[in-house]
């Protein structure tokens, strides 16, 4: 295997980080996959030879969309229960009921749910 000086720098550097007490990542750097190394509180690509400041990831942000949106999806939830308690209350079809019996399941469990994110 021929290394580039690119690399062997990297694993220079590499090794100067494991010395100074740095902890290998399993994370790889975002630019090139190599793995990064935590000294302290900074984490460093050796390989790229900077400091990684880590974003929020998307799947970051959509949960926090996502938690913005549970009141109101709460509320929807808990209006639509309250439609389908009076809806099973006037139902005498067992057909109907049972169908709507699984629905109010479904929306009990999704409201489970949703509390259970909130949190
Ligand atoms: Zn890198």
């Amino acid at each position: 295997m021929i290394m580039s000086n690119k690399d062997d720098a990297s694993i220079k550097r590499m090794a100067e980080l494991l010395r100074q007490g740095a902890t290998m990542l399993a994370d790889g750097c975002p630019q090139c996959a190599s793995p990064l190394f935590k000294v302290k509180d900074d984490i460093y690509c050796a390989k790229c030879d900077r400091r990684i400041v880590y974003a929020k990831s998307d799947q970051e942000l959509e949960v926090h969309d996502v938690k913005s949106l549970l009141p109101e999806l709460r509320e929807t939830l808990i209006n639509k229960l309250k439609d389908l308690n009076e809806i099973v209350d006037n139902e005498k079809d067992t057909e109907a009921l049972t169908k709507l019996a699984n629905l109010m399941v479904l929306l009990l469990q999704a409201l489970h749910r949703l509390e259970s994110m909130g949190s």
